[in-house]
């Protein structure tokens, strides 16, 4: 199959040979058609599958062929994003198909000056990428009307709502006109978030390239058993001993994430972080300098898990296991991408379990457990399985008691 036999337009045609991309992925065979027709769409797709060119190609040719030339300060296709990474990322795909078609875009998100966006959106936009606080921002100030909106696109829409957006989001689909054609993509659809697109969207198509909550195939993953304390030794000692390149760390907290940092650099090795203290430019700086090869390890809270692309990023080492099973698997979708292989490695402290379990049971696999020589915890990591079970050590025997009685 070919794009061509798609149906895309060679405007299109020729931003994508540009690319290389020479045939499309799955999701974007299914994708392309059904919108181009001007269906909704509802897609279960895993991060790295090509959803971003799945929506963006038609919506760019549809765009590009129909509808009314853009008034001052409207919208013509809202792509909503949970978060500012993702919003760059989805703006510059955009960006790079749209390379040959006159359309107008451009990104909004918080953390930097409105105004800027505020000058690009007097002229009116055919594509906004944006977050939902923003654009709320936007809206209360005037500056984006939605009576000449189209298409909406809600991308990680699971996450939106996971994120604490449902408000916002309620908020924004308040004020969009009821005609029109809306995609709904994310890599987890949860039970919840199914019904809620149901109310959503009208007659969609459903598309589930993978089966649901299962994690990339070409990722291997398994666990290291640690103790909490000896993580940071045991990372460092991993790093060397598996002469690991460029990582993508996982981190808990914000503070754990800024510790981890400075014991790395302590130690001379190239380290960076994006957590949601960081003002945007910072982040953007540390993710930028990352992909160009600049920093070797890149610390990160979940804020990173979603939607990056990092290409041909081998290794990813969740440093703390997530509070949200689902967030695992977005954060080993950051490798493996693409068609290439990767490598997931957890390290676990026994009061991780109940989260170790939870993701074996959310992706169906008991992940295989290697401990390091030299790293066996003192606290052994209960023994887990995929159907959710952990199974307990045994209770010590009590001591007994020679006098009931001292104590009351
Ligand atoms: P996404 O899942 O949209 O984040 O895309 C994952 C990666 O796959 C990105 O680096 C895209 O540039 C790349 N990609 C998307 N579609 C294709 C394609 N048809 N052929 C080759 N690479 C692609």
């Amino acid at each position: 199959m070919t794009f061509a036999s798609l149906g895309l337009i060679d405007p299109l045609l020729n931003a994508l040979d540009a690319l290389d991309y020479k045939t499309p992925t799955p999701v974007q065979a299914q994708a392309i058609p059904a919108i181009l027709a001007g269906r909704d769409l509802m897609a279960a797709a895993q991060t790295g599958t090509g959803k971003t060119a799945g929506f963006a190609l038609p919506l760019l040719q549809r765009l590009t062929m129909e509808g009314p030339q853009v008034a001052s300060n409207s919208v013509r296709a809202l792509v909503l994003v949970p978060t500012r990474e993702l919003a760059e990322q989805v703006y510059e795909s955009f960006r790079a198909y749209g390379l040959h078609v006159p359309l107008r875009m451009h990104v909004a998100y918080g953390g930097v000056s409105i105004n800027p966006q505020m000058m690009k959106l007097r002229k009116g936009l055919d594509v906004l990428v944006a977050t939902p606080g923003r654009l709320l921002d936007l809206h209360r100030q005037n500056a984006v009307k939605f009576n000449q909106l189209q298409a909406l696109v809600l991308d990680e829409a699971d996450r939106m709502l996971d994120l604490g957006f449902s408000r916002e989001l309620d908020a924004i689909f308040a004020v969009l006109p009821k005609q029109r054609q809306t995609l709904l993509f994310s890599a987890t659809f949860s039970d919840v978030i199914r019904s809620l697109a149901g109310t959503m969207l009208s007659d969609p198509v459903s598309i589930e390239v993978s089966p649901r909550n299962t994690a990339a195939k070409s990722v291997k993953q398994w666990v290291v058993p640690a103790d909490k304390k000896r993580k940071a030794e045991l990372f460092m000692h991993l790093l060397k001993k598996k002469r690991w390149g460029q990582v993508l760390v996982f981190v808990k907290t914000r503070k754990g994430v800024d510790q981890l940092v400075d014991t790395l650099q302590a130690q001379g090795i190239s380290a960076d972080s994006i957590h949601g203290d960081k003002p945007q430019p910072a982040r953007l700086r540390a993710l930028d300098r990352f992909k160009a090869g600049e920093v070797q390890i890149l610390v990160a809270t979940d804020v990173a898990a979603r939607g990056l692309d990092i290409d041909d990023l081998p290794q990813v080492v969740n440093f703390d296991l997530p509070i949200v099973a689902e967030d695992y698997i977005h954060r080993i979708g950051r490798t493996g991408r693409a068609g290439s292989t990767g490598e997931a490695v957890s390290l676990v402290a026994a009061d991780e379990v109940q989260l170790l379990s939870a993701i074996e049971t959310l992706t169906r696999k008991t992940l295989p457990r290697v401990e390091e020589r030299g790293f066996e915890p003192e606290h052994r990591v209960p023994v887990t399985d995929a159907a959710g079970q952990v199974l307990k050590k045994p209770k010590k025997p009590k001591k007994q008691k020679f006098w009931p009685g001292k104590h009351g």
